[in-house]
């Protein structure tokens, strides 16, 4: 006997309802985008528990007919295409018939609506499928559809959804997309009886970006509007400083769908080179209009994709839209020396931290009588306050020294670093952009400033020595190797990044991050995309053991109220939104490998950075403190972290031995 059966209609039906609604989320969706449909301005959505016990969406659009009342719960059936050529014209976000049928089928339902054509409307209560009520109604115009006890016959399916907070934060995600996407309707979404988001419906896009993300993201953006070939591009784009460390709130809307477009990532990728620093990603909320027939929509069943008829034109449209509203928002200060040379330039020259002159200078380099920028150097040794600190202490904090070329290379290194950490463990995001220096816009005459600085005339004095290890610490080559001699045999030349990165990790590893916060003066509010946000919120211990001490601040945002040591006030941001990113991307890891990625992380954005001034305190316990572990050798990415030379090894060059 054969072993094939036919599944009967019930367990069909189940199946294929498994396919539209796999959790609350995706239930509400597609109630949503049912109101859109029918013309709604105005749609609420309220949930309990997640949604899995209750969920409600009224919208004020045309209602159903009284007769397609149980028409609109069979599969297939839709009011939205009827003939095979429709399929090629779509422009509502339904057309399969199969959300009211799936949805019934796995919850008990009930619909109230009416038509805005008949005088009274129905109840409607369909249990696990089967038809329970059907009566005359007293409503207004429009419908409602309450979902409770969702897979409450499906004991299987019910097992894999997570808990109410996880599923409550992902309906809260479709919603803020659905309430970007359109800013002409009003939505309002109420969680366990709170509002949580109210959006105005006034039609801009602004307006709607304020409501979901907040204030302080909506003040950081840059307007785009843009029309190529008859593709239209409008929304905001965050502006360069205000870039992030991942993806998660680039929101690209085609048609009035939210859509994940690699084609679209990749044109914003390539229109932000140059502003846009490496590994960063600014945030966007970019609404593309395409005509219907360039687009199939029939892609993906949850329709998240989108595949253009032809990329390149879309590519070109949102490049070409980035490109001109970065340039027309170019805010960027250049510091020139024309400035310096006006009087009040100098009161914005920043106060150089006290610190002690590096003498590791070998060679004198000439200063050249043209050397344009001399007046300035002569300025700043001349200007009262940074007098009191030692001469040569101001040529190398000439304001133009942040922009040195060595600076913005190891900076975008260790950004680098970091982005192929966070790319490796997001295979879905494949674009990956790399960016020389040469790319950072910088004009060439600010980059040779660095370059004719004056050098200081003076020997190496031994600076240091322990007795115990007989170091002798001699300086500091290219503001990145530390150079100490030891014993008598031997010159140490130490990566001060690798081995200071190290260092930390190896005491966050060790401590657990116990003693290594820094309390913070004005505490900081980091806003997160709803998935990030739960991830963050469930795992504030790990944060903790990172030596960062946040809370939850609630609706997406978090309160960092202290960080790890050494991490620069402005990366602290950055590093939390990376942390909660990693951790929601990467829920199976163990957590072992999860803290490893984390500490890495933190480490190396704490660490001084090559190309930074340091004190020579700062290099000289460096230097001691890898002496004395031997274990700290390699930075945490493997890398080498010193190199030593023989005193044999160079006297062999020399030819005396
Ligand atoms: P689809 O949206 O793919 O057509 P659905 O199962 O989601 O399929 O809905 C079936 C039909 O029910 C729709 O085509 C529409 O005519 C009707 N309908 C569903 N929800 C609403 C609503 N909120 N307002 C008006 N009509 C609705
Ligand atoms: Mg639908």
């Amino acid at each position: 006997m054969g072993v094939i059966n036919v599944l009967d209609k019930h367990v069909a039906e189940l199946i294929a309802a498994g396919e539209v609604v796999e959790r609350p989320a995706s239930a509400i969706k597609e109630m949503i985008e049912n109101s859109i449909d029918a013309g709604s301005s105005d749609i609420t959505v309220e949930i309990q528990n997640g949604g899995i016990t209750f969920m409600r969406v009224t919208d004020n659009g045309c209602g159903i007919m009284r007769d397609d009342v149980k028409l609109a719960f069979l599969p297939h059936a839709t009011s939205k295409i009827k003939l095979e050529n429709d399929l090629d014209r779509i422009s509502t976000l339904g057309f399969r018939g199969e959300a009211l049928s799936s949805i019934s089928s796995v919850s008990r339902l009930q619909l109230l609506t009416r038509n805005e054509n008949e005088d009274i409307g129905i109840s409607y209560e369909i249990d696990g499928g089967e038809e329970v009520s059907f009566d005359d109604a007293g409503c207004p115009v429009g419908t409602t559809i309450i979902v409770r006890d969702l897979f409450y016959n499906i004991p299987a399916r019910m097992k894999f959804l997570k808990k109410d907070r996880a599923e409550g934060n992902a309906v809260a995600n479709v919603i803020d997309k659905i309430a970007l996407s359109h800013p002409e309707i009003a939505f309002t979404f109420i969680r366990d009886g709170k509002r949580v988001l109210n959006t105005s419906g006034d039609g801009k896009i602004k307006s709607a970006i304020y409501s979901v993300y907040g204030r302080d993201f909506a003040n950081g953006l840059i307007p785009v509007n843009y029309e190529l070939n008859g593709i239209t591009v409008k929304g905001y784009i965050s502006k360069p400083v205000n870039a992030r460390p991942n993806r998660s709130m680039q929101n690209f809307f085609i048609n009035g769908r939210y859509v994940k477009s690699v084609t679209a990532m990749a044109a914003i990728e390539e229109a932000c080179k140059g502003n846009v620093m490496v590994g960063k990603f600014p945030a966007c909320v970019l609404h593309i209009s395409i005509p219907f027939e360039a687009i199939d929509v029939n892609v993906h069943p949850s329709k998240i994709e989108v595949r253009f008829i032809n990329e390149r034109p879309v590519f070109d449209a949102v490049y070409h839209a980035v490109k001109t509203s970065l340039n027309n928002n170019d805010e960027r200060k250049s510091v020139t020396f024309n400035n310096a040379r006006n009087d009040n330039a100098f009161s914005e020259i920043k106060k150089p931290k006290p610190f002690v002159t590096t003498p590791a200078v070998f060679e004198k380099k000439e200063e050249k009588k043209s050397d344009p920028f001399a007046y300035l150097n002569e300025a700043i040794k001349s200007s009262k306050p940074i007098k009191s600190f030692n001469p040569s202490v101001s040529n190398f904090n000439s304001p133009t020294d942040i922009y040195s070329k060595e600076a913005v290379r190891r900076e975008a290194d260790i950004e680098h670093k970091i982005q192929e950490n966070i790319n490796r463990t997001k295979p879905e995001d494949t674009v990956i952009v790399s960016k020389s220096k040469n790319e950072l816009n910088i004009p060439d005459e600010e980059l040779i400033v660095n370059e004719t600085k004056e050098v200081v005339e003076k020997e190496p004095e031994p600076l240091y020595a322990q007795p115990k290890n007989k170091l002798t610490f001699l300086g500091e080559a290219f503001k990145t190797y530390i150079l100490v001699e030891k014993n008598d045999k031997e010159i140490i030349i130490i990566d001060k990044h690798a081995a200071h990165e190290r260092m930390i990790y190896e005491r966050l590893k060790k401590e657990r991050g116990a003693g290594f916060t820094q309390v913070l003066l004005q505490p900081i509010t980091v806003t997160l995309n709803k998935n990030d946000y739960e991830s963050a919120i469930s795992n504030l211990d790990m944060f903790k053991e990172c030596a960062f001490d946040i809370e939850d601040f609630g609706n997406g945002s978090l309160i960092v109220r202290g960080a790890p040591q050494y991490l620069d006030i402005s990366d602290i941001e950055s590093s939390v939104i990376e942390m909660a990113g990693y951790i929601a991307q990467n829920k199976k890891d163990i957590r072992s490998e999860k803290m490893d990625w984390i500490y890495h992380n933190v480490a190396c954005r704490a660490a001084i950075k090559g190309g930074n001034i340091s004190t020579r305190e700062e290099l000289i316990d460096i230097a001691n403190k890898l002496d004395e572990d031997p274990t700290l050798r390699y930075c945490p990415h493997g890398r080498p972290v010193c190199m030593v030379l023989s005193r044999y090894e160079l006297e062999k060059q020399f030819g005396r031995v």
